[in-house]
């Protein structure tokens, strides 16, 4: 269910769909410090293989396989351009960037010429902002391609999304366009190095933070054995009304209770 159109709600959903640049910001993020955003996938639609109801961007409207027809995406080119013109005006003046963040509009990995659009981004910053860390947040339905593998491994982070600790829950808070499971998942996160998951919890007509829905997740992550996990909650107006943000509290007790059963650390941004 969409707000009417009348409400602040549907106001603030349509600006955070305002058109997107190939590079915006500087964003001061929670997790990547002062961030110069890269957006791959143009300025139009939203492009995802998940439609998570509680997304930022809204709803995900188009099909993946509507996206080639319908994208107009950069060329590298101008993903060369736009950012390289980006970094030598902060440059200019004065601001110093902690990381260059591949996100946007979307799924990043399904720009299509992925791998070298990394390749890009890598040496601009290697020219222009060598202190900044390139990362990337990606939901990971794409991990089945070596080639995309390969890519993020060329990264000094890779955030993959963890929802769920199981194929119910998964569906329900992700809702995979494409054949996605809880399984797929951990096998193809084997690939990745060093590996950071950023795992959402919420309340409400969905809710993840159940002690069953938690016990799944902590099995889950103990599978992929990431060296670090983000957790979140809400902290804009989601599209699908009737969610609830989790009580800082209560994100924190999920992270001391992996932390407990699995000796991996967690950092709660709350
Ligand atoms: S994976 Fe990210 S961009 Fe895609 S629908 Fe979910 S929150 Fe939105």
């Amino acid at each position: 269910m969409e707000f009417p159109k009348s409400t602040p709600e549907y106001q603030e959903l349509k600006e955070l769909k305002e058109p997107w640049g190939i590079s915006y910001g500087p964003i001061e993020s929670r997790r990547l410090g002062l961030s110069l955003g890269i957006n791959l996938l143009g300025g139009g639609e939203k492009v995802c293989s998940y439609d998570c109801p509680y997304c930022e961007l809204g709803f995900t409207t188009l099909k993946l396989s509507q996206i080639k027809k319908t994208i107009n995406f950069p060329t590298l080119q101008q993903v060369d351009d736009a950012i390289r013109q980006h970094i030598l005006k902060l440059n200019k003046e004065g601001v110093t960037l902690d990381s260059l963040s591949i996100v946007g509009n979307g799924e990043p990995t399904l720009y299509p010429d992925f791998p070298e659009a990394v390749e890009v981004v890598i040496k601009i910053r290697d020219e222009l902002s060598p202190q900044s860390k390139v990362s990337i947040l990606s939901n990971g339905t794409t991990l089945d391609n070596n080639k995309i593998i390969r890519a993020l491994n060329r990264l000094d982070d890779r955030m993959i999304k963890l929802d769920a600790g199981n194929d119910e829950m998964l569906k329900k808070i992700d809702n995979p366009l494409v054949r996605m499971s809880i399984a797929k998942l951990v096998q193809s996160t084997k690939g990745l190095k060093d590996v950071i998951l950023q795992s959402f919890f919420v309340q409400g007509v969905i809710d993840n933070t159940a002690t069953n829905e938690v016990e799944d997740w902590i099995e889950t992550v103990g599978l992929i054995k990431p060296k670090l996990v983000h957790i979140y909650g809400l902290d804009r107006v989601p599209p699908l009304a009737g969610l609830k943000q989790v009580p800082p509290q209560k994100l924190k007790e999920i992270s001391q209770k992996l932390t407990k059963k699995t000796g991996i650390k967690a950092l709660v941004f709350a």
